[in-house]
């Protein structure tokens, strides 16, 4: 079946007279599946609409923040509530108390947060925070693990041996990327050495536990450990970059599901219930250094909106309910068999890794990747076919075969299954030998 886009493709080329590439967040564009993209009017449930009346089962759900699917009656109904008293007022609400405490009463790793809009923010004043507490200036980042567009994070593994990095964006100076040392995932020797090279001028390691922004990286429980331990014996700040894993893999996310107590953690994503917030959350000690209290200045004239806040109130109330991540969790390892025992038995070489409610499908039958270097290029060529079946089946995954995708407690099982045996059938029809 060809898909009848002509509506998105109109609103495309009108998009592209206002928009670089068409559109206001580039992987959006499509480029890397070379379709276009299609304009999305509605969502309900696992399912959104385009302007054109396809349906599709959404696995995207907006990059992770919409763990409930779209348009959840509470989120929605906060929000309406919310909306007769005021958009925003530059002042405190009592709504960014009752959300800060629903978090801090079931995180053990946290005592104090910051609210801001997006992730980018989180780990940006993250970073600064901690060359503010630590006094020093340098930091690790990983190879594979994406923080969002800050100058110093947007840095790439350098060539040859030198071990700081270079800019992965024009216009970030070389100065500033020569402060960020980009290492391989899941290698404990070039950590021990960068900490040897670089003694007593890494402010911080700032990684995705769970990486989940170029496939899905699962590393061991004992390299984050690892990370734990050598960052506290050089007064180093861990930090746990969340903004996709937290308040997905569990309400506490991966600190919590590993007991691995981070210095810092930022948020993002699901904590705004789908609206624009991002956090960052430390000990009382380690956030006193944050204006007003402290000289780390970060500040935000919509910071804690509270239309976003009563959002993100509602849909982390959900979450905390009795068995809300066991239930998300059995129906995405059910899904994700499913296809991985159809590939098994016909010998197609496609694997979907998992983690909680998120899930990447590789081309390749290696039973683990743990670094960005282990994924097959190739891969991508096979995804662009199948991303594009997908759509024409009535499945929507992300249009890039380096993103993940979610799973939300609004897939039921059947949802599951059907989107399963789509996927499995377009597998087949790809990988036939
Ligand atoms: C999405 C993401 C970010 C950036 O968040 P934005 O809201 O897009 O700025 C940062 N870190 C991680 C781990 C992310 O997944």
């Amino acid at each position: 079946m060809i898909l009848e886009t002509s509506c998105s493709a109109e609103l495309y080329k009108e998009s592209i007279k206002y928009f670089p590439g068409g559109v206001n967040s580039p992987v959006r564009a499509f480029k890397s599946v070379e379709g276009t993209p299609l304009f999305i009017k509605k969502g309900q449930g696992c399912r959104i609409w385009d302007e054109d009346g396809n349906e599709y089962i959404d696995f995207c759900c907006s990059w992770g923040p919409l763990v409930l699917g779209h348009s959840h009656p509470s989120i929605v109904n906060a929000i309406n509530e919310q909306l007769n008293n005021g958009t925003s007022f530059g002042a405190p609400t009592k709504l960014e108390n009752e959300l800060a405490k629903l978090i801090l009463d079931n995180n053990p790793f946290i005592e104090k947060i910051r609210f801001v809009n997006s992730g980018t923010e989180a780990t940006m004043s993250a970073i600064r925070l901690a060359r503010g507490y630590t006094g020093k200036s340098k930091i690790i980042k990983f190879e594979g693990c994406y923080h969002g567009h800050a100058d110093h994070l947007l840095v790439k593994a350098g060539s040859g041996l030198a071990t700081f990095g270079t800019s992965s964006s024009a216009g970030v100076p070389e100065s500033f990327a020569n402060e960020t040392i980009v290492l391989p995932l899941n290698d404990v020797d070039a950590v021990t050495k960068a900490f040897e090279n670089y003694q007593d001028q890494i402010a911080a390691i700032i990684i995705e536990p769970v990486p989940a922004n170029n496939g899905l990286l699962l590393q061991d429980e004992s390299y984050l450990k690892f990370l734990r331990d050598i960052c506290s014996s050089n007064k180093t700040l861990l930090i746990f970059d969340e903004v996709i894993s937290g308040f997905r893999l569990g309400f506490t996310g991966v600190a919590g599901m590993y007991n691995i107590h981070p210095d810092i953690i930022t948020y993002g994503k699901i904590i705004g219930g789908g609206l624009p917030v991002g956090a960052y959350g430390a000990s009382a000690e380690i956030m006193s250094n944050i204006s007003p209290d402290g000289d780390v200045y970060q500040a935000g004239t919509l910071s804690g909106n509270p239309i976003a806040m009563a959002a993100g109130i509602a849909q982390i109330t959900e979450l905390l309910k009795d068995g809300f991540y066991d239930k998300l969790n059995t129906n995405t390892s059910g899904f994700v068999n499913s296809i991985n025992d159809h590939c098994k038995g016909k010998r197609i070489s496609v694997k979907v890794f998992s983690k909680g409610s998120i899930f990447w499908l590789s081309f390749s039958d290696k039973e683990t990747i743990k670094s960005a270097s282990e994924i097959d290029p190739n891969g991508a060529e096979k995804y662009k076919v199948l991303h594009k079946t997908l759509l024409e089946k009535g499945i929507y995954l992300a249009p890039s075969a380096y993103e993940v995708g979610f799973v939300s407690s609004a897939h039921s099982q059947e949802d599951l299954q059907k989107a399963s045996q789509l996927i499995c059938d377009s597998l087949d029809e790809i990988c036939a030998p």
